[in-house]
């Protein structure tokens, strides 16, 4: 058997419509029977790298592999890729069980053997007992589970998902999450899943890569993009940060507001003098009434918003112009009220800190949110 099925590699890949670069020399190795994410802000280039893996498009520059086979001009039906897309595209007059038999008829497969293969592909999605129900018959998250089945069917080794929960209701789309990864790890092929959400990146992917401006910005698993980001795009994109711009010091910064970070982490190393910007996530920030023995890392600040999100606590904190956001487990007992004014400090190995170069697409991204 060739080990390198369900193996993508895409070198040096480019994409360009009239003007526009969509895919910029893009490089990325994906293993087989890896979940891995293509993450990014829209206009990324997600949608058309995905595309050329299924050979809807072809790179103008680069070449692909897909289970170890140069694809340059190789029709999508004969590649070893299935996709299932964002919105369904079942077809209305068909039962579920024609919908899915349907690339199998077209193939001229032999009868009895699409009546195996159809009942083995709605299995893997619990949809057997529906097999005989119209599209219209069925939940969003039931059709999608067909158009799932539908793309399983001829057992590819790869499986493309363009963004395919984003049409449902958030409860759903949790419920679906879990499915899908199940489904991945019991069938053991290859995902490729196109998201704009991290949350649903973060909580399916063995490896995710993160794209700005049609090239990787990191590949990494999930722990290693959040707990140690490369640039300050990824440190803004995947989870949430506040972000102060000022200027390099010996240990770390001062910010424009005279915040002064000492940072025992650094992700960039930015020489004393320089522009830079300082990142401390919402989590690590501690809140007290008391003033702190030592005031760098620290801040003061008006509570001017509290939310509750059940497992935590989301205060909004005014520090002169600025916001600061802060998260509190709800099992620490400690409670401000609006109109208080505390303190706001952070432990020196929770400062990340990165040379001022991304402070714009930081703004960019935070659009995002
Ligand atoms: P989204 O999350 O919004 O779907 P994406 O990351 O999937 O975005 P792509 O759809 O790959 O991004 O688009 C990348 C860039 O290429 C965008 O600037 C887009 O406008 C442009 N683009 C994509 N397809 C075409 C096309 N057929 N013709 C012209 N420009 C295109």
């Amino acid at each position: 058997m060739n080990s390198e099925r369900g193996s993508v590699e895409l070198s040096n890949v480019t994409k360009r419509y009239g003007d526009v670069v969509a895919v910029d020399s893009l490089n990325l190795e994906i293993k087989p029977g890896e979940f891995l994410s293509l993450l990014g802000p829209s206009g990324c280039g997600k949608t058309t790298t995905l595309r050329m893996l299924a050979g809807f498009e072809q790179p103008d520059e680069g070449f692909v592999r897909i289970s170890g086979e140069y694809v340059q001009g190789v029709p999508p039906y004969k590649r070893d890729v299935n996709t299932v897309f964002q919105h369904y595209a079942l077809f209305p007059h068909m039962s579920v069980a024609e919908n899915v038999a349907y690339g199998l008829r077209q193939k001229g497969v032999e009868k009895s053997e699409i009546a195996r293969k159809v009942i083995e592909a709605l299995d893997m999605v619990q949809m057997s007992k529906l097999a005989g129900r119209r599209p219209r018959q069925l939940s969003g998250g039931q059709q999608q589970r067909v158009a799932v089945a539908r793309a399983l069917v001829n057992r590819p080794s790869i499986l493309l998902l363009d963004e395919p929960l984003g049409a449902l209701d958030r409860k759903l789309r949790e419920e679906m999450q879990i499915e899908l990864k199940l489904l991945q790890s019991r069938l053991g092929i290859t995902f490729i899943f196109v998201t704009h959400d991290q949350e649903e990146a973060m909580s399916m992917s063995d490896r995710i890569a993160i794209m700005l401006d049609g090239h990787v910005e990191q590949l990494g698993d999930p722990e290693t993009v959040y707990e140690h980001p490369t640039s300050a795009f990824v440190a803004g994109f995947v989870g949430r940060n506040n972000f102060w711009q000022g200027t390099a010091t010996n240990d770390g910064a001062v910010g424009s507001d005279g915040t002064v970070f000492v940072a025992t982490r650094p992700e960039e190393n930015v020489p004393t003098g320089q522009p830079a910007l300082a990142a401390v996530r919402p989590e690590c920030i501690n809140l007290s009434a008391a003033k702190p023995e030592d005031i760098r890392n620290s801040v003061s600040a008006k509570v001017v918003g509290v939310s509750h999100f059940g497992d935590v606590l989301q205060y909004v904190m005014a520090a002169g112009s600025r916001d600061i956001l802060v998260q509190v487990a709800r099992t620490n007992p400690a409670r401000f009220s609006v109109g208080e004014t505390i303190w706001c400090s952070w432990p020196a190995e929770d400062v990340y800190l990165f040379s001022a170069r991304q402070s714009d697409l930081v703004l960019a991204t935070s659009e995002h949110k």
